[in-house]
């Protein structure tokens, strides 16, 4: 850092309350939004309030450098990303102040999520009414910054219909409220002569001046997300609120938003159409249109094709009937389901008759229209994710909007332009609007790719013209589009477009080379500028990918692992609200670190070590990112570099050794269960004094084997692994999934010989987890070559097997034959039930109760929580649910670790902890993780019971 850099850190850092970050990993996390550019600013800031914001943009002038506000970075034209300071109001700027129901208004700060507020004000029937396809992640700031929509946008129009008054710092640091003022207002505020008197002043006699202009150089489309908009101010009252939305932060930083709130529609049914081309889908918008459809979604085969390589939308995607090109999601709304359905109804008999589409699905039940809903929203991402290496589906024409009427001929032409050039892409998009996602896959690293997207954009900018549409739609115009913006407005609206900028802004230090001035779009782009490094060796096979650094860099950084409401990804951001403890976050310091010169020196950072430390490696990144990215992987081959700098923990060996530590507490119980209660024993391998230890049973899991009568079992042969946890500290539900996969016929054999690895390979130990993994494998090998099922009750140790094994044994056959047979025991006792082999008694003690299910985390991710759901559905007469709770915050050692219990227990009382608390005493708790029961019994103290004990005590 220059002394510069240094000084304004340090008067950041003294006048502001929040956090203010300058060292190089921080500044790397800040230097990318969702788009394909990077810059990299000097000092990263966390404000707290106004003051924080005003504060340093002040300094920001003083020190002359440029200054962005942002929320949570999933723009995708690059306007997140500046040069100086970079303020990110998401962390403390999120206090939702107040919901007036009645004057249907909401008053937020700038960092509130889409979503957060929309579960507030869904409390009073109300909500937000543009939502992006990242509303849970996604800030009202950033909306109003980029004049974000929604696929409901015909309904409810852009951000700007939303928009009632603006608290906002202006480019010297001064404040002001922005909100519609009458002629005298607006000649009050203009008095003096202050930043924001100048702009009341000269604003009116700038739209004046380019009035013609103004009337006759605004692309027609409504749907616009790119220029200053002159055109709201030349009628109706003079309202800089609605004027400075959509200008990505280049002219104000918003502090506060006064927004308005629409009543929730009392009925929402859709139907998907499936068609054989995109161009028969477009065509079946009008219909749609006609009926008054509130949202039309196109989806066309390439993003289809990719949610089937996701586990959680596969199923949904082979349900569909026939090969479709194209779905078409047609959304009505209705003051009550029958009249949301009747113009479904319509539809469906107007496409038929009109010969759209060769199917029509209907989504009424909420689950179907989650479901599909899912795989609709996930589009973007899908197509992100099918990216390789450096090839990368690139946002660069993906916003572009035309009459709805117009749309077919559109797309016909669109594509001329990409096959021209030879490049492929996914096409989504709200055909409702016109507007289209198109994001070709475009490498920008070898030879003619970055020409070869610029002549594309040039030409497409073209193409829009002629159609009458705009350039962007709803994602900005960023570091892509504004080079454009000479050409897409005219010389006239340009120049009063500057002279805005100048006005409000006079020195260029907001969000400067945004909307006006900019650098060709072909300057700061991200992957070219990556530097090559020479690849670390690595434990663990990231081959697929390119190797380590390829791994990380699969993200793109669309934040998906910002979300904080549902799902498993990403606890320890859910619980921080932290960037650098995302998934993105670590990932971005992950390729920062792999890009230096000496990239094994680069992995023994403290600071890397700090920023990847909270990662519990529940995997559940593996699932739900998109892009798959598998943080717990990396930073299990993170830690085994840093330990060769650093040198093994004592604690991290103790953890490493779990299963010979769990035989010999075996052992020698009850004696060993008091030496967890001996303070200094814990102090010194850092365990919390507060969490109880597991008890260990004399009685193990392979004593009793041993005492078992021969298996018998018509049904064949089954290998149960006896992990290293229940097997010394719960036997009794290995006993239990041994009984009853004795009563269903099986054969049973106890593989106990040795450790999967599990503990090893989440402590960085790689050799000795490679070494356990090479062991289990030649002893299971022949089994599994004859696919003999090999079953376990927990399954982060099971799930080892799939998984970290062939990363650690890369082309071993034998380990790949082995993970082919591993199978949750569920799925085998679900078949036997089901073929009448295993019998459940309608009258046992668990028959007809409620089941409340937690999953464990590498289950959700690795094989899914259907099979256990499904056995325990069995049970005669229960009612199941699944918690969508996330992660316990317990993660294997992660929460017995002093440093880590408030923050593991943090996570337990996000979602999980208050939902058991709602359960009554009657309802049973099932849990497939040891560790998750654990938590369970600490911070509720209810039983969890495994799935399979409950299904036992049902035979
Ligand atoms: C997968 C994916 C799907 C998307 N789908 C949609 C979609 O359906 N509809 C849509 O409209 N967009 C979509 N986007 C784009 C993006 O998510 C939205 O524009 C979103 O509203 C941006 O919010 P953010 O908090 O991430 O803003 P950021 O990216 O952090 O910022 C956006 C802009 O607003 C400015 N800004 C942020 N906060 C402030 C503030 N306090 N004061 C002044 N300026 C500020 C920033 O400087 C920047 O120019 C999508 C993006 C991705 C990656």
């Amino acid at each position: 850092m220059d002394r510069r850099t240094g000084e304004l850190a340090a008067a950041l850092a003294r006048e502001l309350r929040g956090e203010v970050r300058a060292d190089a990993y921080s500044r790397h996390l800040f230097a990318s939004d969702a788009s394909m550019y990077a810059r990299e600013p000097l000092v990263v800031a966390f404000p707290r309030g106004a003051d924080d914001v005003a504060a340093a943009i002040a300094l920001a002038g003083r020190y002359e450098v440029p200054v962005v506000t942002r929320g949570a970075g999933t723009s995708l034209s690059g306007q997140g990303t500046g040069t100086g300071i970079v303020l990110d109001t998401s962390r403390h700027m999120d206090a939702i102040a107040e919901i007036d129901a009645e004057g249907l208004r909401a008053r937020v700060g700038p960092g509130v999520v889409q979503e957060d507020l929309n579960r507030a004000a869904g409390r009073h029937g109300l909500a937000f009414g543009p939502d992006t396809s990242t509303a849970n992640r996604a800030t009202v700031g950033g909306m109003i910054g980029n004049n974000s929509s929604g696929s409901h946008s015909v309904v409810y129009g852009t951000t700007v219909d939303h928009v009632h008054e603006l608290d906002v710092v202006l480019a010297d640091g001064s404040r002001a409220r922005f909100a519609p003022v009458d002629e005298a207002e607006r000649l009050r505020r203009a008095a003096g002569d202050s930043l924001e008197a100048a702009i009341h002043r000269e604003l009116p006699a700038l739209v004046e001046r380019h009035r013609e202009a103004i009337a006759r150089d605004y692309p027609p489309h409504w749907r616009a997300a790119g220029g200053y908009r002159l055109d709201r101010l030349a009628d109706g009252p003079f309202d800089l609120a609605r004027f400075v939305v959509g200008s990505e932060g280049t002219l104000v930083a918003i502090t506060g938003a006064t927004v308005r709130l629409v009543p929730l529609p009392k009925a929402r049914l859709f139907g998907v159409g499936l068609f054989e081309s995109v161009s028969d889908a477009i065509a079946g918008t009008d219909d749609a249109l006609a009926l008054g459809a509130a949202a039309v979604e196109l989806m066309d085969r390439t993003i289809l094709d990719l949610s089937r390589r996701k586990l959680e939308f596969r199923a949904l995607a082979d349900s569909l009937p026939g090969e479709p090109e194209a779905l078409l999601f047609v959304t009505f709304f209705g003051d009550s389901v029958d009249a949301a359905r009747a113009p479904l109804d319509r539809l469906e008999e107007t496409w038929g008759r009109h010969g759209h589409g060769y199917e029509f699905i209907r989504a009424e039940t909420p689950a179907e229209q989650e479901a599909l809903t899912k795989v609709r929203q996930a589009g973007l991402g899908m197509l992100m994710a099918s990216s390789r290496g450096a090839r990368r589906p690139l946002a660069f024409v993906e916003d572009t909007a035309v009459a709805p009427e117009r749309l077919g001929d559109y797309v016909a032409r669109l594509t001329e332009i990409l096959d021209r050039h030879g490049l492929t892409a996914g096409l989504y998009g709200h055909c409702s609007v016109g507007c289209l996602h198109v994001r070709p896959f475009v490498d920008l690293t070898e030879p003619g790719g970055i020409e070869t997207m610029r002549a594309v954009a040039e030409e497409v900018v073209e193409l829009v013209a002629e159609f009458g549409g705009v350039n962007s739609s709803e994602h900005g115009d960023g570091l892509v589009r504004s080079e454009f913006n000479g050409r897409i407005f005219g010389d006239e609206l340009y120049a009063a477009f500057r002279e805005v900028k100048r006005l409000f802004d006079p020195h260029g230090r907001l969000n400067p080379g945004v909307m006006v001035d900019a650098a060709p779009m072909t300057a700061n782009l991200r992957d070219p500028a990556l530097p090559a490094a020479p690849p670390p060796a690595t434990t663990l096979s990231f081959a697929e990918h390119g190797g380590m650094r390829g791994a990380a860099d699969r993200c793109q950084r669309i934040g998906a692992c910002r979300k904080t409401a549902t799902g498993v990804m990403c606890p320890s951001y859910m619980a921080t609200r932290e960037e650098e403890h995302s998934t993105r976050g670590r990932a971005n310091a992950l390729v920062h670190a792999l890009s230096q010169p000496d990239p094994q020196a680069a992995l023994g950072d403290e600071r890397l070590h700090e920023i990847l430390y909270l990662c519990l490696e529940c995997k559940a990144c593996k699932s739900e990112c998109p892009l798959s990215v598998d943080m717990a992987s990396l930073k299990s081959e993170f830690l085994a570099h840093y330990h060769e700098a650093h040198g093994v923990p004592l604690r991290s060996r103790a953890f490493g050794a779990i299963r010979t530590l769990n035989r010999l507490g075996a052992a020698t119980a009850p004696l060993s269960n008091l030496a967890g209660r001996v303070g200094p024993l814990r102090g010194a391998l850092g365990i919390a004094r507060q969490r109880p230890l597991p008890r260990f049973r004399r009685d193990t899991l392979m004593r009793w084997d041993r005492r078992r009568p021969a298996p018998g079992g018509a049904r064949g042969d089954v290998v149960f692994l006896a992990d290293s946890f229940t097997s010394f500290t719960e036997p009794a539900i290995g006993r239990a999934a041994i009984e009853l996969l004795d009563l269903a016929g099986y054969r049973v054999r106890l593989e106990s010989a040795g450790c999967c690895g599990r503990a090893s390979i989440s402590k960085g130990l790689l050799e000795r987890a490679r070494a356990q993994a090479d062991a289990m494998v030649a002893r299971l090998a022949p089994e599994g070559e004859r696919g003999v099922p090999i079953v376990g009750c927990e399954p982060s140790c099971l799930l080892t097997l799939r998984e970290e094994h062939l990363a650690l044994l890369p082309g071993d056959e034998r380990a790949q034959a082995v993970a082919r047979s591993t199978r949750l025991v569920e799925e085998l006792l679900v078949e036997a039930i089901d073929d009448g082999a295993l019998k459940l008694d309608p009258a046992s003690a668990v028959s007809g109760r409620r089941i409340v299910l937690h999953g464990h985390c590498h289950q959700k991710a690795l094989a899914g929580t259907a099979a256990t759901v499904a056995l325990l559905e069995r049970i005669p007469g229960v009612e199941v649910v699944e918690l969508d709770a996330g992660c316990c915050g317990m993660a294997g050692s992660f929460g017995f670790e002093a440093e880590h219990y408030e923050l593991s227990m943090r996570i337990g009382e996000l979602r999980l902890f208050p939902a058991l608390r709602a359960e009554g005493a009657e309802t049973l708790v099932a849990a497939t993780g040891a560790s998750c029961r654990q938590q369970i019994a600490h911070g509720v103290e209810r039983e969890a019971r495994h799935p399979v004990a409950i299904v036992r005590a049902a035979v």
